[in-house]
């Protein structure tokens, strides 16, 4: 953790559950983290749960992601859903190139990219996410699937819209395994993240720029993580779907 960096955790509750049990997960999470003031705090309901979990945390510290959006106005696009509907059931982020999206749905970076540029368009916060599979990492080719991913989700992004991106390091292998990156590894890549944005835009924009780590984050691990120089967050799936297990871990020391 670098103090210039707010720290930003955030939760992704997948496909995992419906609208009572959101609002459910979303009302005992709000007390827990009540006093939290220096840090942002992220929750990421499926599509079907935005509107009643922004009721719920509407006046808390607590912001609002959704899991993907499309890049398009509006239209003929059967099952997507646009950046103004989002806005409209009260997201502030949204969570863009997971790797689930990329492995079972086909994302790519262009696709990653034009979400990321259609997002900022319209005012909401994208987190970015990249990592590579355990099969790239073994065969010594991290650096370049971290740079391509890296340089295409960025593409065409102003320098003033960077200021608002916020890039998730996600190593495939370590999602929802029980294996973490460690602390190193991780800060290895978010180091090596920082050095590729460095090149793209500037030593300040560079020095700005939050970046987390996802992959079976847990209140064990969390501290140890963001103790991290580079490491400014996390992304967290299964330890998010708890109200306790998430404040806990979202209140590291
Ligand atoms: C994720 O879904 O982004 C994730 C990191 O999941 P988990 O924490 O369960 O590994």
């Amino acid at each position: 953790m670098n103090p210039k960096r707010r720290p930003i955790l955030a939760g992704n509750w997948k496909m995992n559950i419906p609208s009572t049990q959101a609002r459910e997960l979303a009302s005992k999470l709000i007390p827990l983290v009540a006093g939290v003031k220096d840090r942002d705090i992220v929750v990421g309901p499926p599509y079907t749960s935005l509107a009643a979990v922004a009721e719920t945390i509407k006046g808390t510290n607590i912001g609002l992601a959704a899991q993907n959006l499309h890049w398009e106005e509006k239209g003929a696009f059967t099952g997507e859903i646009s950046a103004d509907m989002l806005l409209d059931s009260g997201c502030k982020y949204v969570i863009i190139g997971h790797s689930e999206r990329r492995q079972y749905f086909g994302e790519t970076d262009e696709t990653v990219n034009k979400k990321a540029r259609q997002a900022l368009k319209k005012g909401l916060l994208p987190i970015l996410c990249v990592g590579e599979t355990l099969a790239e990492r073994e065969a010594g080719k991290l650096n370049e699937i971290i740079g391509r991913q890296v340089i295409g989700g960025l593409k065409d992004i102003l320098t003033d819209d960077m200021k608002k991106v916020v890039i998730a390091y996600e190593p495939v292998w370590a999602i929802g395994t029980g294996k973490t990156a460690t602390p190193e590894q991780a800060n290895d890549v978010h180091a090596l993240i920082r050095q590729k944005v460095k090149a793209l835009y500037s030593a300040d924009i560079a020095e700005g720029l939050r970046i987390q780590y996802g992959g079976s984050v847990t209140l064990e691990n969390v501290s140890q993580l963001m103790a991290m120089p580079d490491i400014d967050g996390a992304l967290v799936g299964g330890a998010s779907l708890k109200p306790e297990s998430f404040a806990a871990l979202v209140k590291f020391k």
